[in-house]
């Protein structure tokens, strides 16, 4: 009887050896991206994220450990439309070979000045193009697990559909004059034209550097020009800059809005679903009246 418990032990730890060995390796070049093809290949796959959470997208570097990820990956899952640009060196490094899936293929890009808005992800919408190819992505991949890709992307696909319902119930009762807001870093082009939040950035992309005094005072100026109701300013940490904002414009000064990234576990915007409700609720509180 011990003798068979060994056995059956024995053989129930070979298949898990099995089950993990034959699991689909992927990589995903960041956060946001990483969260959707977890969502879809669920426990089929085992997902590597380049620009991990809290990190920016933007000015990242790749460490020379990235070239053996993505070398050792059946599909790289990465955003395009410009957004990774020290990718085309990491895939060289990766010795050329990786199959690179672009997940916002089919969507029709915003402009950002005169290049693409890669920020696509920021309307409900579009995640779903996102899913959807990574579905299909994986599904050609590995055919033998079809079956819970698409099962997987059915059931997260809902879950997004109720979650961009619940966006549009929560903006529709923010009145429409004060649907507007100044934010330090324009990554939401695709969210203001999908639901009609006006958002300004006199700031520009830019992600790296502390406003200047100079800033400061630009910020002053359009706030008042345009009667804007509150900012988001998430590289202004200086508390007295952002005392002077509000007291001289009389401005919400609201909390954080995730854009181009999701936060650790412990953080409040673990996944993109959460991330999203997040950004409503600072939305909705910094601009009810
Ligand atoms: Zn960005």
């Amino acid at each position: 009887m011990v003798r068979f418990w060994l056995a059956a032990l024995a053989l129930i730890a070979v298949t898990d050896l099995a089950r993990a060995a034959d699991r689909l390796n992927v990589v995903a070049s960041f956060s946001i991206i990483g969260d959707f093809v977890r969502n879809v290949g669920g426990d089929r796959v085992n997902v590597t994220t380049l620009v991990g959470p809290d990190s920016d997208s933007h000015v990242y570097v790749p460490a020379p450990a990235d070239a053996k990820k993505v070398a050792d990956a059946k599909l790289v899952f990465v955003n395009g439309l410009g957004f990774e640009g020290w990718l085309p060196r990491l895939l060289k490094a990766a010795g050329g070979k990786a199959s690179v899936v672009t997940t916002t293929a089919g969507i029709s890009p915003l402009k950002l000045g005169s290049d693409a808005d890669p920020h696509a992800w920021q309307s409900v919408a579009n995640a779903r193009i996102y899913v959807a190819n990574i579905r299909d992505a994986l599904v050609a991949a590995a055919p033998a697990d079809a079956g819970a890709f698409k099962s997987n992307a059915g059931a997260y696909l809902a879950e997004l559909d109720a979650l961009e319902r619940e966006l549009r119930e929560a903006i529709a009762k923010i009145p429409e004059g004060r649907r507007k807001v100044i934010s330090t870093h324009s990554a939401f082009g695709y969210f203001a034209a999908a639901y009609g939040v006006e958002f300004i950035a006199p700031l520009g992309v830019s992600t790296e550097s502390e406003a200047s005094a100079r800033d400061i005072a630009r910020i002053i100026t359009q706030i008042r020009a345009a009667k804007i109701p509150a900012v988001f300013l998430e590289n202004i940490t200086d508390p007295r800059l952002m005392g002077r904002i509000s007291a001289e414009t009389g401005a919400r000064v609201g909390g954080t809005l995730y854009s181009d990234s999701l936060t650790g576990e412990k953080g409040d915007s673990p996944t993109y679903i959460a991330m999203v409700r997040h950004n409503i609720k600072a939305l909705t509180s910094a601009l009810s009246q």
